[in-house]
């Protein structure tokens, strides 16, 4: 929309305010970050070529280059004859075994953590299975707690030095707030999460918190489909199924941040109670506990995470061995995921659709039925038909998604997020 050329307008743009020249500190700021990601993107580089590719001088590079070794976020590979006459090049690589993230998941039945290092390398990695519902929110986040602090000695164990800690949380989350505002399956509301886990860690670490679904779809984002797709929904199948939009490279939060609720979708508006207080939702059908249950299992504490007995290893085993009630209860799951995703595919034309979380090991089983079902609602099919892939990072997606987070503040800000 055009202005009017109008006194109006005129007065308007005299009465901004001046947009203030960039400091000496704000450049030198910017431009640690952009050679510290063109190593990031590089693996491997000399400063001559960061220097090509950055159009910075030389001099500059290499006072940039000095600075993010002393922060411990670079190291010298030595040197590598460059080919050609002359003198052979120092090259220069992400520090491994510097700063690291810690990311935690607290989902319905188990908490997970893992820590990453810059180059989003897991070097360590838990998972407790136990069904939450079953305990209060302080014993929770006591146990959550004591996981991380489990986390940051094997960090420590290995030389490694966290720069924070994100928690991804099965809920609907105020970010900035760092504030959980209702996660159903777990009958929690309200919870200052990030206060919470601050105050038991008694550490001077900051702390995040977002969305599972959102962290899902951002870890796949860096490190797994992101590589090949830049719009797609991450669909995670666990007691409460969830979705991270991702549009042209970036998470679609919503305008308040609540986007992606795809468990809620109205399936039947007749269907059974939902823990959300509505009717008929989505994953009242192809919840994890819905599939189960379809299949004649027992639904408590059935993450593919970590412990080797679980209800969803044997609904596994079952589908391995073409047991026709399994097969039928995820061809029932699929059917009804499929109505749900159909709308969501038709307003907001992804590429992909990612299948995560539980989904992501019944994917063989899920494919086939899923993509029958957006063959047939969504309008755009036949000449474009989406894509239903499993996601590269599995079950893990979130709580890696997490770590990553931590690590690539590092990156992007690295005079701000860490000390030498
Ligand atoms: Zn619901």
């Amino acid at each position: 929309v055009s202005e009017p050329a109008t006194p109006l307008s005129l007065s308007r743009t005299k009465s901004l305010p001046r947009r203030p020249a960039a400091r000496p500190v704000d450049v030198r700021r910017h431009n640690l970050a952009l050679v510290l990601q063109q190593v990031a993107a590089e693996g491997a580089i000399s400063r001559a070529e960061l220097a090509g590719v950055t159009r910075l001088t030389k001099g500059t590079v290499s006072t940039l280059v000095q600075e993010l070794l002393r922060l411990g976020l670079l190291v010298e590979l030595g040197t590598q004859p460059d080919g050609r006459v002359g003198r052979p090049r120092t090259v220069l690589a992400l520090n491994g075994d510097g700063h690291c993230g810690i990311g935690l998941e607290i989902n319905v039945d188990y908490i997970a953590v893992c820590v990453a290092n810059l180059l989003h390398e897991v070097r360590f990695h838990r998972v407790d299975a136990i069904d939450n519902r079953s305990a209060s929110l302080g014993r929770v986040l006591d146990r959550s707690a004591r996981l991380v602090q489990a986390a940051v000695q094997a960090a420590a164990a290995e030389g490694l030095r966290p720069a924070g800690i994100a928690v991804a949380v099965p809920g609907t989350v105020d970010v900035p707030a760092g504030r959980l505002l209702v996660a159903p399956n777990l009958g929690w509301s309200d919870v200052r999460i990030v206060d919470e886990l601050s105050v038991r860690l008694g550490a001077a670490l900051p702390v995040l918190a977002d969305n599972d679904a959102n962290l899902g779809a951002l870890g796949e984002l860096w490190l797994g489909i992101g590589a090949e797709s830049g719009d797609y929904i991450h669909v995670s199948g666990e007691i409460g199924i969830g979705a991270g939009v991702v549009v042209d490279g970036t998470l679609f939060r919503g305008s308040r941040g609540f986007a992606g609720e795809i468990g809620h979708v109205v399936v039947d508006p007749d269907g059974p109670p939902c823990s959300c207080g509505g009717r008929g939702c989505l994953e009242r059908f192809a919840g994890q506990e819905a599939i189960l249950a379809a299949a004649g299992l027992p639904t408590t504490s059935a993450t593919t995470l970590g412990q080797v007995d679980t209800p969803l290893r044997e609904l596994l085993a079952l589908l391995g061995q073409r047991n026709r009630r399994a097969e039928a209860a995820v061809r029932s799951a699929a059917n009804a995921l499929g109505i749900g995703l159909a709308d969501v595919v038709n307003v907001l034309d992804p590429d992909t659709i990612v299948l995560g979380g539980t989904y992501a090991s019944l994917a063989p089983w899920l494919v086939d039925p899923l993509e029958d079902v957006l063959a047939r609602q969504v309008i755009a099919a036949a000449w474009r038909p989406v894509k239903v892939a499993a996601s590269a990072l599995g079950p893990d997606a979130a709580v890696r998604g997490a770590a990553g987070w931590i690590v690539n503040r590092v990156l992007a800000e690295p005079g701000l997020r860490v000390a030498a």
